[in-house]
């Protein structure tokens, strides 16, 4: 057994694949280097996707112990208007009471504690208890961080009059674009008494209790606000901040399901297909649907679309056919490839032919885009979203029609889209940055890079206990 072996380190991821997908692949690091892995899992997952990966992960390394938290049923069914995978995070909030007994027998001992950015405050008072040391993976930019960290100075300060929100913008240390504009900040959370806003105004002055954060990025596209972070100009008593990204996707992502589409790509010349997705539990309206099907026959490029009708998996029921209209279907089947199932985003994005990518900037999308140099069309829908796309604007490997709005906010024409795309797909001095964004990702996840170095570290650090 390898002398590593007596670190044990406990993960408690929260909901959704943007959240789960980052831990794991977090998880893999550790466990290639030979940490002791206990992972809390809530259950059941809120989506299919989560169950499988999951599954598979468990399969690749029977080693790990996967800790099943049963959650209790909630009092009542969450109102339709609450995002399924928001409720969640608040259901394991309530019932971090639980955690302990269900801890307390874990052997070796436990080294250190990894929790959902979600978590951070009922968790600490666990891991306070028992004098764990806790970190937080952060699972979106390092940009993010420095505005999450700063928000409650500015909570109170949302315009009276929404006529004036155009004109308004707040300096936010450690943002390599501040001042922020208003209109990047997600409206929910200046709306007041919702559950995130209240969520982040407790947590986020919390975040200098902790021992580190983790963040899925690297030092050459968000050195601005690593620095920052790191020299204390955004957290007082600052944790230190790990970047250990873009991390890498492992054997147990693969879908070998997907030979259809491998083929099909396998037939398209070099850089010729633009791959559009939203994430993993982003829907958007169906009459912008039909726009953006009429943007890709517009654009006259090939394309990979995957179309999500509904936030969570286990409630798509109806076909393409019903979502886009048949016409616009029969229509595109000589143009390019439209599914509406889970796709295996990493191996679209690393196939030689996929010279674009129209992505929501989830980070999880966005560090898979670096790892691979694919240019991108930034079309934020929520949340963290703008400020990700604000980065690969300012970055240049992407662009972002502000005009655009948030999700919903209006419906964006196909003819507009399809002039975007084109943009993407021809503009070489975006594919130049996007090469370079591609080396600096490389560079940090190599052998001797950034990731081994800090991860080893760390390990070394919590072998000697400090
Ligand atoms: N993803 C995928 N196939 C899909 C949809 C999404 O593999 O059909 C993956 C994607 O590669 C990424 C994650 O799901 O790893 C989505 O995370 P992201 O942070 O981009 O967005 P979110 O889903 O949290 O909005
Ligand atoms: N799914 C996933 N990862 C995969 C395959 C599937 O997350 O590698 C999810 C996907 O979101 C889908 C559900 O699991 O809604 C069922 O997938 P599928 O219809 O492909 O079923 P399978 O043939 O894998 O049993
Ligand atoms: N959120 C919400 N309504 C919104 C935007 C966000 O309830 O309009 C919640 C969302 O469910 C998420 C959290 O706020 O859990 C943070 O948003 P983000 O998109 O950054 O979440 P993530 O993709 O990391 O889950």
């Amino acid at each position: 057994m390898s002398d590593e072996s007596s670190v044990h380190v406990v993960m408690f991821p929260s909901a959704g694949m943007g959240h789960l997908t980052p831990f794991l692949r977090l998880a893999s690091l550790l466990l290639n280097n030979h940490c002791k892995l206990t992972l809390i899992t809530p259950l059941p997952t809120v989506s299919h996707a989560e169950s499988q990966l999951l599954s598979h992960f468990h399969s690749s390394f029977p080693q790990l112990n996967l800790l099943p938290f049963h959650l209790p049923p909630p009092p009542s069914p969450p109102p339709i208007s609450v995002d399924p995978f928001f409720h969640r995070v608040l259901t394991l909030r309530n019932s971090i009471h639980l955690i302990p007994p269900l801890i307390s027998s874990l052997s070796p001992p436990i080294s250190i504690f990894i929790s959902d950015i979600f978590l951070v405050t009922p968790l600490l008072s666990i891991t306070q208890k028992l004098s764990l040391p806790n970190y937080t993976l952060f699972t979106s930019s390092a940009a993010m961080l420095c505005f999450y960290s700063h928000f409650p100075a500015i909570a109170h300060s949302k315009p009276d009059d929404d006529d004036d929100a155009p004109e308004i913008s707040f300096p936010v240390p450690g943002l390599p674009f501040s001042p922020l504009p208003y209109s990047y900040i997600p409206p929910i959370i200046f709306q007041p008494n919702t559950i995130f806003r209240n969520q982040i105004i407790e947590d986020s002055p919390n975040l200098s209790k902790l021992h580190g954060v983790f963040l899925n990025t690297f030092e050459s596209l968000e050195s601005h606000s690593l620095k920052a972070l790191n020299d204390g100009q955004v957290i007082e008593n600052k944790p230190p901040v790990y970047a250990v990204g873009p991390f890498l996707p492992f054997e147990f992502e693969k879908k070998n399901t997907s030979t259809q589409l491998s083929r099909w790509l396998d037939d398209q010349p070099i850089g010729s297909v633009v791959y559009v997705c939203f994430g993993s539990r982003t829907s958007l309206k169906r009459e912008q649907m039909r726009e953006i099907g009429n943007g890709l026959m517009r654009s006259g490029y090939k394309f990979v679309w995957v179309v999500k009708d509904k936030i969570v998996d286990k409630e798509e029921q109806v076909g393409l056919g019903e979502v886009l209209g048949v016409e616009l279907v029969e229509g595109m089947k000589e143009k390019g490839l439209v599914v509406k199932e889970w796709v295996d985003q990493t191996e679209i994005l690393s196939h030689k032919s996929v010279g674009g990518f129209v992505s929501h900037c989830g980070w999880n999308s966005i560090m898979e885009a670096s790892l691979n140099g694919v240019p991108i069309l930034a079309w934020p829908q929520h949340g963290d979203q703008k400020i990700n796309a604000e980065l690969v604007e300012i970055s240049e490997w992407g662009i972002w029609n502000k005009s655009w709005g948030w999700g919903g906010e209006l419906v964006v024409k196909g003819d507009e889209i399809g002039d975007a795309i084109k943009e993407i797909m021809e503009n070489e001095l975006l594919k130049d940055k996007a090469m370079k964004v591609k080396e600096g990702a490389m560079k940090a996840m190599s052998i001797g890079g950034d990731c081994e170095v800090t991860i080893q570290k760390l390990i070394q650090k919590w072998k000697n206990n400090v």
